[in-house]
């Protein structure tokens, strides 16, 4: 039985995939284990930051695993220090709790709000979110996920979460009551569809936080770790988030999560009222060190000139109606075409790109070049010419 037929009879199904079997990566290419090559516009949905066989994260990585593997948190160890540290002092937060993934970071930050909330007055307990939003697949980050076809099966799901129009302060002044102890947005909406976020509408969220008292928490997961350009993306909406939340890129290929919290929050959570086995795994954080420490100011410069660059020729295509996104995070609306089609031909043609809703979505590693940025948009373009061809035909 090959690999493709074993995962269909063996893993749950609850992913469709490309029929294609990766065996390695370098850089930005990845490749089959039919030796084909492909140019990788997804980092593994935003995970690979710095693309594949980064040299010191996997000197890193190595160099802890034939130390230290996993020692639980009952005791101190230095690559999840040192990464709290730098974490706090780029971002200006107090405290750093280490977890898994995405939608755990998302939990701790709800677990913590809801706390935050109880300590001031018992009914201020409910979580504004945004329609449209993603927030993760357990069943209370679903029931944070502002987006219908997210709540169906898993019912009864978690109570106190309710959701307004991104873009209508009107709908956040009215629903923003003293029951509410926090309002959770990402700063570019990604499964969404790469939908930004208009700042005055993110300013009027700044403000009812903090006239009522009411936390900020920004989901970071995808935007977060200089996908957009800067550390995190809420840099360029001027806010100032009481909890963020990150996960995706921070791990650049191993899991982990991170919950940032400020000072309105920072001696909220106390022995025992989270815990997760693995967070804060020291091979984990050894790599998630690299990561940050690569992310010097030339270096995320280097990804919103990239963005720009690889915007400015997407958007010269016919075809392409509108590109959305910051940095190398980027939404493509096409005219005619559909999306998956689009991208399933250009895998055919070597190039890996995503969908979010109708759009394509490009996440390439950070690392990607002018040049690999030149071959997947000229690939890119000879997709949908030929299709425009044919549809006029
Ligand atoms: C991917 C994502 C999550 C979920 O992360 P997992 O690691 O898959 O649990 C949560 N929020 C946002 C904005 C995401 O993009």
């Amino acid at each position: 039985m090959n690999t493709i037929e074993m995962t269909n009879d063996y893993i749950t199904p609850t992913y469709s995939r490309l029929d294609v079997v990766i065996q390695k990566a370098e850089g930005c290419t990845l490749t089959d284990e039919n030796g084909q090559t492909y140019l990788d516009f997804t980092a593994g949905i935003g995970v690979n930051s710095l693309g594949y066989n980064h040299k010191k994260w996997v000197e890193a990585t190595q160099n802890q695993l034939s130390q230290l593997q996993h020692i639980s948190n009952l005791y101190y160890t230095k690559p999840a220090a040192e990464l709290a540290g730098k974490l706090c002092h780029k971002t200006g937060m107090q405290h750093v709790l280490f977890v898994n993934s995405g939608a755990e970071s998302n939990e701790v930050a709800i677990k913590t709000a809801r706390k935050y909330g109880h300590e001031t007055n018992k009914e201020k307990h409910k979580i504004l979110t945004l329609k449209n939003s993603f927030h993760g697949r357990t069943v209370t980050t679903l029931s944070a996920t502002g987006q219908d076809v997210f709540h169906k099966y898993f019912d009864p799901f978690t109570e106190g979460f309710d959701f307004i129009d991104a873009d209508e302060p009107k709908q956040l002044l009215d629903k923003a009551d003293d029951t509410v102890c926090a309002i959770m947005i990402e700063a570019i909406q990604g499964e969404g569809g790469v939908v930004p976020l208009d700042p005055e509408f993110t300013e009027a969220v700044s403000k009812v936080c903090q006239e009522k008292d009411i936390l900020l928490i920004v989901d970071e997961v995808q935007t977060g770790i200089g996908r957009t350009g800067t550390l995190f993306a809420y840099e360029q909406l001027g806010l100032q988030p009481d909890i963020v939340t990150s996960a995706k890129g921070l791990g650049n290929g191993l899991p982990i999560g991170a919950v940032l919290f400020g000072e309105k929050v920072a001696g909220t959570l106390k022995a025992g009222d989270h815990g997760s086995t693995f967070g804060g795994n020291p091979v984990a954080t050894a790599g998630a060190n690299i990561v940050i420490d690569t992310l010097t100011e030339e270096f995320l410069d280097q990804v919103k000139s990239k963005g720009q660059y690889l915007k400015a020729q997407l958007e010269a295509i016919e075809e392409v109606a509108d590109v959305s996104g910051l940095g190398l995070m980027l939404g493509i609306s096409l005219k005619s075409q559909s999306a998956k089609d689009v991208m399933l031909k250009a895998k055919e043609a070597g190039i890996m790109c995503l969908t979010a809703k109708d759009k394509l979505r490009l996440l390439p590693p950070l690392i990607v070049t002018r040049s690999e940025i030149d071959e997947a948009v000229a690939c890119l373009k000879h997709i949908l010419t030929v299709q425009e061809k044919e549809a006029i035909t």
